[in-house]
């Protein structure tokens, strides 16, 4: 046997994986800045000796899928595979009440803490970053809560970045789903 070379969609069977496979070959990365999300001049990728934005003059340009591109309205943050932040957007500097450089080589459980407990068979936010910091694959998305707000739950879009191999998250600014509706007075 020789893995899935040519895959067969057998009747109410789903395609296991074969997706995933597809996807991370076509998969386009692009140049953004790690801090004001501006895109390397010209699309083209930066010479090793030019990696800082020239738009903002602060951050360092990264590479990452096409798919999990921020913009400049996104909070997003810059994480290593050993959990230390690495870069702040400027949105996230606002939604998560931090400077970059206070944020820096802290660890990510200072600003985000994982929202996980009650989203059972979804990726740990942990596991995603560790994942995309390892360069793998393609965005996946879990949830966590800003250190600085209570009875919120946001989405996070994580998906490898770099050189240095870092993974990107993206929080969605709108949270979707409070954790638990908590009445301020009942009958
Ligand atoms: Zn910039």
């Amino acid at each position: 046997m020789n893995g899935f070379r040519t895959p067969r969609r057998v009747a109410g069977a789903p395609a296991l994986r074969l997706v995933h496979a597809a996807d991370a070959v076509q998969a386009e990365w692009s140049w953004f800045c790690g801090h004001c999300a501006a895109p390397a001049p010209g699309g083209r990728p930066p010479s090793p000796a030019a990696r800082v934005c020239a738009s903002c003059g602060f951050g360092l340009l990264l590479e990452t899928r096409g798919d999990a591109l921020p913009s400049e309205r996104d909070a997003f943050l810059v994480v290593d595979g050993a959990m230390l932040i690495q870069g702040v957007s400027r949105q996230a500097e606002q939604l998560l009440a931090v400077g970059e450089e206070v944020a820096v080589n802290r660890p990510v459980s200072e600003l985000l803490v994982a929202a996980d407990a009650e989203a059972h068979g979804r990726t740990s936010f942990a596991e995603a970053v560790v994942e995309a910091a390892g360069g793998h694959g393609e965005a996946v998305h879990a949830f966590v809560r800003p250190w600085n707000t209570f009875g919120v739950r946001l989405r996070a879009r994580i998906a490898p970045c770099g050189p240095p191999r870092a993974a990107l998250v993206v929080l969605d600014p709108s949270p979707t789903q409070p954790l638990r509706a908590v009445p301020h007075s009942t009958a």
